[in-house]
Parts: structure tokens; C-alpha cells; sequence
């Protein structure tokens, strides 16, 4: 569906004028941006593997973002030990938008291993694994840990990488990629 006031846009522009039906799509579809105003729907979906909770919703409208979509996802994306429900960064929302985006017609639900992390939870896993910073982006609601079962690994890091936005770390022994909305950088193995 196209967003009414870009239709409206369009028309003003006097391309609806010059291009009817299929052009005008075809036209639209060309003229797609990454500037979430004229994104008409953006659409994420998500399993936790640890809760097996499920969640598939439309999250941001034209340029909107929609309020209780976002608050179901903050709560699929909790810490799951503590069951501490934190707002995750709609920019790192928009960044899985993409990603997903990009892996095209074979994208499916992310499955989440890590979204928020509590300072406490974030503490006790670094003491277990010299893998978790002590000061780790999951604690402010700006990371993921992601896989997407049928999509390679690889293939799901390559993708990360080229968004070329956030951190990136591969983690194939955990089978995992981790994307953040902190300063571009990447770790870990080479795909
Ligand atoms: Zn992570």
C-alpha cells in the first residue's frame, strides 16, 4: 500500500499525472528511500528463543512510529531473567528493517538470543564469558543478538556489515549476530 499523503506528494509533483497504474508503482517502488517519511510500512517480526514467544507487527507507519507495536516488541525483546521490560532504540528497529530488507524474499522472523539486558543479568554473563563487555549496548536497549533459522549465518553478518550503520559482531560457534546502534564497527570472524 502507498502512503496517502506520498500519493498526495506524488500528484503534486504532477508524476501521478504522467504515470497511471503499474508505471506509477514501478515509479514509487524506484523512488524507495531509506528516509523512514516515505517508507509507507515497515514490518518486524520476532521469536525469542528463550520465552518461544512469538511477534509479528507493522511497528512504523509513513514515518510514524506506532506506540503499542513498539510496546509489544520492548517486551519480547526483555531481559528474560529478570523479566525487566526496557524501550528498545527504534533505531536499532529501523536497522533490522533493513536487514531484512536486504535478505529480500527469504527473510523471515529474527530469533532473538539477547535483546535487553538488565546491569544485573549483563554482570552475571560477563562473569562467565569473557564474550559479554561490562559495558554492553544490550543494557541500553541499542543491541541484538540475532540468527534467522534458513538464512546462513554468513550470510545474515555479510548483510549486517553492508548497512554499514552500528556495530557488528559474528559469533558463529554461539550461531549469532550481534547488531548495535553504537559507532560503526565490526568483530569477529570474517564471513
Ligand atoms: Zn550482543
Amino acid at each position: 500500500m502507498v502512503s496517502m499523503p506520498f500519493r498526495r506528494q506524488l500528484f503534486r509533483m504532477g508524476v501521478g499525472a504522467v504515470f497511471g497504474g503499474a508505471a506509477a508503482r514501478g515509479a514509487l517502488a524506484a523512488s524507495r528511500s531509506p528516509d523512514p517519511a516515505i517508507d509507507e510500512v515497515a514490518r518486524l517480526a520476532f521469536v525469542n528463543t528463550h520465552t518461544g514467544e512469538s511477534l509479528d507487527v507493522v511497528y512504523r507507519e509513513s514515518g510514524r512510529y506506532l506506540t503499542d507495536a513498539i510496546a509489544q516488541i520492548d517486551r519480547v525483546l526483555r531481559d528474560h531473567r529478570s523479566g525487566e521490560v526496557f524501550p528498545i532504540d527504534r533505531a536499532l528497529l529501523d536497522q533490522l528493517d533493513r536487514l531484512g530488507a536486504l535478505l529480500g524474499a527469504g527473510a523471515r522472523a529474527f530469533h532473538v538470543i539477547s535483546g535487553y539486558r538488565s546491569p544485573a543479568t549483563n554482570a552475571m554473563l560477563h562473569a562467565r564469558s569473557n564474550g559479554v563487555a561490562t559495558r554492553s549496548l544490550h543494557m541500553s536497549g541499542r543491541a541484538i543478538d540475532i540468527r534467522m533459522p534458513g538464512v546462513p549465518l554468513a550470510t545474515l553478518h555479510r548483510a549486517a556489515l553492508s548497512l554499514q550503520a552500528g556495530g557488528v559482531g559474528y559469533y558463529p560457534r554461539s550461531d549469532f549476530v550481534h547488531v548495535d546502534t553504537g559507532r560503526p564497527r565490526s568483530w569477529g570472524a570474517r564471513a
